[in-house]
């Protein structure tokens, strides 16, 4: 490993979820529904249908496109891919390739892996649709059209990456970007994200510039989760490092299609370069093409949402909260919104982020679940930071409430009721107490005023095993010995 450089390229298909009907019809866009409940006739090709362009999509690729520092075309347009499979009704599916520019190209994007910057390099971001989803059964195969039409972006990056780490890294950062902007729930459970991954390696003491030095260049397609990514990568790396140190890398790494192979934990070989697929692209003749303008343009560039890296600066510098746990909170948008919500209500920002972080997110990785599935509401945990903050009950206590209503889905103000542990704060109702106290203890009163001041504490222990543990102790510290000076 040590002896040679990888080099690692991503294509990176996500599903836009997040706009109501399908990118050239009328159709919801809700894929994972009851299977062909979302279709219109042009999703199945009936003769005499026409796309029509969501302008929503678009919409979202050019942002998407704008926070990947592309650069935006300045018409929009189509292009048929043709190929024929079950899943694809027309005989061609509407893509953009290059002519005359599709939504974004030429971009880069910073982003983070094992704590030092990285740029990746971005060659294009596309817009088209997706096919239906075929599902084989035994020897029949069902298919699924409530796919077919919906809104897919295609991002091709130059081949920067030079480790699987990197290339995860960065489509956990495209995953985030996706979300905070509203374009995608990017949900790999949901099959919207799938990737296709080449991978080359070169000698390392050969000039990494000269693009002559590089290996031959193998394809890995459809890889569904970005674990798959990282075990598809990996994998790669060793079969063509092997094959060098075996001294037959000419015969076993050609220029190929492979597939990645969940089961086995290998890619298999689908089919060479040489019978590579001509899909005879053209300009799609039924959406004219048409201009994008700079003040459209301009509209979307200021609606662009903040997303995770603006937060975190946000909880840091305005919240006090420590980076540590500020990129915790940013890493799910579910909980950054979360934590937001609870700060809306009122909650103290370093109080809410504590309990998130300490007990909340354990608990949802405890049972593998998403934050907004959970009982416990922003305004519940703004309940409990409210009694700890009047000093109703002590952060001792809190820290049982809430496992306790995450665990018993109650509400923390019912269980803190339930067992009576709201601490009594009634002046009145103390005083009565201490000034008992004080009276069944009149030595301790004449050692405190020959200078044993720690007599207080014994002080503060009778009153609060007469009111059940119940009186506020930094209160009842006070009063006594406010009470003992009167006397
Ligand atoms: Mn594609």
């Amino acid at each position: 490993m040590d002896n040679y450089l990888v080099m690692v390229g991503l294509e990176m298909h996500c599903e836009i979820s997040e706009t109501k009907s399908k990118v050239f019809s009328s159709a919801r866009n809700g894929y994972t529904e009851l299977p062909n409940s979302n279709i219109r006739p042009v999703d199945m090709a009936f003769p005499g249908t026409l796309p029509v362009v969501n302008k929503e999509a678009v919409k979202k690729s050019l942002m998407a496109s704008m926070i990947l520092n592309c650069k935006q075309p300045e018409y929009m347009y189509f292009e048929r891919k043709n190929y024929y499979y079950p899943d694809l009704p027309k005989g061609f599916q509407i893509t953009q390739e290059t002519k005359p520019a599709p939504v974004g190209i030429y971009g880069k994007l910073e982003y983070e892996c094992n704590g030092e910057m990285k740029t990746a390099l971005i060659n294009n971001l596309h817009l088209e649709e997706d096919a239906a989803a075929s599902e084989h059964i035994g020897s029949s195969t069902l298919i699924n059209y409530n796919r077919a039409g919906v809104p897919l972006l295609e991002l091709v990056t130059e081949p920067c990456f030079h480790s699987a780490d990197e290339a995860v890294a960065f489509l956990e950062t495209m995953r985030s970007i996706y979300q905070y902007a509203g374009i995608s729930e990017a949900d790999s459970k949901k099959g919207q994200i799938r990737c296709d991954v080449n991978v080359s390696i070169m000698d390392k003491n050969l000039d990494s510039e000269d693009i002559n030095n590089w290996g031959t260049k193998v394809e890995i397609k459809n890889v569904n989760s970005f674990g798959g990514v990282r075990d598809a990568i990996n994998f790669e790396i060793e079969r063509q490092i092997d094959a060098k140190e075996d001294g037959n890398y000419d015969e076993v790494v050609v220029q190929e299609t492979r597939r990645w192979d969940e089961e086995s934990g290998t890619t298999i070989r689908m089919r060479s370069k040489v019978d590579a697929i001509d899909y005879k692209y053209f300009v799609e003749p039924n959406i004219p093409k048409y201009k994008i303008t700079k003040e459209w343009l301009d509209e979307i560039r200021k609606s662009i949402p903040e997303l995770a890296n603006e937060r975190k600066e946000k909880y840091i510098n305005s919240y006090g909260i420590s980076e540590y746990d500020a990129k915790i909170l940013v890493k799910e948008k579910d909980v950054a919104d979360y934590y937001e919500e609870t700060i809306k209500l009122g909650a103290n920002p370093k109080a809410s982020s504590n309990w998130i972080t300490s007990v909340i997110l354990g608990h949802l990785n405890k049972f593998d679940l998403n934050i907004n599935d959970i009982f416990l509401k922003p305004n519940m945990l703004v309940d409990l930071i409210k009694l700890v903050d009047n000093k109703d009950i002590s952060s001792k206590q809190a820290k049982e409430v809430l496992y306790a209503a995450l665990t018993e889905e109650k509400e923390p103000t019912k269980i803190v009721e339930e067992k009576g542990l709201k601490q009594n704060s009634d002046e009145g109702a103390i005083l009565s107490v201490i000034n008992e106290v004080l009276t069944e203890q009149p030595a301790s009163i004449e050692q405190y005023k020959n200078g044993r001041t720690n007599i207080v504490d014994f002080l503060v222990g009778q009153v609060m095993k007469k009111t059940r543990g119940q009186a506020n102790p930094a209160m009842t510290r006070n009063m006594i010995i406010e009470e003992i000076e009167k006397r």
